[in-house]
């Protein structure tokens, strides 16, 4: 029996690792589950579980949820420090599933308890990449990798031999506008941003996969994880989404994951790790899939690849002034305040003119995180005006 929190269980990663879980019982029980504010998703999660526990971040929402699960015998809690407290809880295996560098404390709280703790949110690697490895050396936690192209690499590569690669490559859908010229871009609306042709998802990774920002974040979560530098990881458009990404050995050989395009495959591979289990998914059709294409993604009309792979090799505060200008550019687009290519341009701005020396620690990364927001909230404004 092996005991599960899932962090962000009402999303759509969390729900995903919900649905897995669920389905066995007597394999895993849950302690922790949390949320924003999401009460109704939560606590009916919580019911079917019987979790030990259901927290909120946003402690306005406590008396709702407390209501919602009176007379069962979970225990509710509500704020910052709870979600931290609830990661530091101790199951066994943890989903990092929060959106945002919201899951930054949450995740190094889990760490700090050891054992193994899922990364399905990014943006934390991204910012504070070197801490969240460092802290899992310290603590002797193990880090596996959920975000789908990450997952794939992770069960090709052999990363005690790093001198044996010679590239990972990255695949991408592309998003929903890879056909779109720049003047269409333009003009999308937050309905047409979320809605991705490969995968159902939360709302600040679908607009991230629109810009192809997602990718760049991704360039850089995947020099975190893997001995590999920026410089040979690639990314290559992969309209199919059925290869989630390679690795290409000195010798030639090129190894690949292939599934289909559901998070729960991933998922149950860290769940089961290092066994694996079963999922509902019907198996991949390839005589009915035919074809897999690749072609080169464009950097003229994805400025947000250029932003973040320059942000990758520079390295230092740069890779969390890009995300956190990314966070604050895709909430005022997905609120209407902005266009669709200000996302970009936004973040591109605030990384020329806000260049602070490397930080060392977490304060450190916090405090350049809250600058890069505050600046990009002023660009936000000046867009409005
Ligand atoms: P989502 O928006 O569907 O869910 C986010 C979850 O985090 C929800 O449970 C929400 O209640 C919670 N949350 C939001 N703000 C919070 C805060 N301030 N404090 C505590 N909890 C908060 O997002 P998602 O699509 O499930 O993505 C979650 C993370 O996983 C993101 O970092 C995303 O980049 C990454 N990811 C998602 C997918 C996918 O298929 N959705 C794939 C790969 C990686
Ligand atoms: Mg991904």
């Amino acid at each position: 029996m092996r005991t599960v929190s899932i962090l962000g269980a009402t999303g759509s990663v969390g729900t995903s690792t919900l649905d897995l879980v669920e389905r066995e019982p007597d394999r895993f029980r849950v302690v922790a589950l949390t949320a924003n504010c999401d009460v109704e998703r939560l606590a009916a999660a919580a019911r079917r579980t019987g979790a030990e526990l259901a927290v909120v971040a946003d402690e306005s929402c406590l008396p709702a949820l407390r209501d919602a699960l009176s007379g069962t015998g979970t225990a509710v809690a509500g704020g910052a420090q709870a979600i931290c407290d609830a990661a530091a809880l101790g199951a066994d295996w943890t989903m990092g599933a929060i959106v945002g560098c919201a899951g930054l404390r949450p995740t190094l709280a889990a760490i700090e308890r050891g054992g193994t703790v899922v990364l399905a949110n990014k943006e934390p690697l991204v910012s504070a990449g070197d801490i969240i490895t460092a802290a899992a050396a310290t603590h002797g936690a193990t880090l596996l990798p959920a975000d789908s192209e990450h997952n794939a690499v992770f069960q090709c590569l052999d990363p005690t031999r790093p001198d044996n690669v010679r590239r990972i490559i990255l695949t991408a859908s592309g998003g929903p506008f890879r056909d779109w010229t720049l003047e269409q871009m333009a003009a999308v609306t937050p309905a047409q941003a979320v809605a991705h042709p490969n995968w159902s998802m939360g709302a600040k990774i679908s607009v991230d996969s629109a810009t192809m920002m997602n990718k760049g974040l991704e360039l850089i979560e995947a020099a975190r994880l893997f001995p590999v530098p920026p410089e040979r990881i690639e990314i290559v458009i992969h309209r199919q989404s059925v290869i989630h990404s390679m690795v290409d050995y000195v010798d030639g050989s090129m190894l690949a994951q292939l599934g289909p395009s559901d998070m729960r495959v991933p998922i149950a591979h860290c769940l089961a790790w290092p066994e694996r289990m079963a999922t509902p998914m019907a198996p991949l059709d390839l005589v009915k899939l035919g074809r897999l294409d690749f072609e080169a993604p464009d950097a003229l009309r994805f400025h947000a690849l250029t932003l973040a792979r320059d942000a990758a090799e520079a390295g230092g505060a740069r890779p969390a002034i890009l995300n956190a200008a990314n966070e604050v550019a895709v909430a005022a687009f997905l609120a209407g305040a902005i266009g669709f290519l200000e996302i970009a341009a936004i973040v591109d701005d605030t990384l020329q003119r806000y260049d602070p020396a490397a930080p060392e620690t977490l304060d450190a990364v916090l405090a350049i995180d809250a600058e890069a927001r505050r600046r990009a909230g002023e660009r936000v404004k000046d867009c409005v005006a």
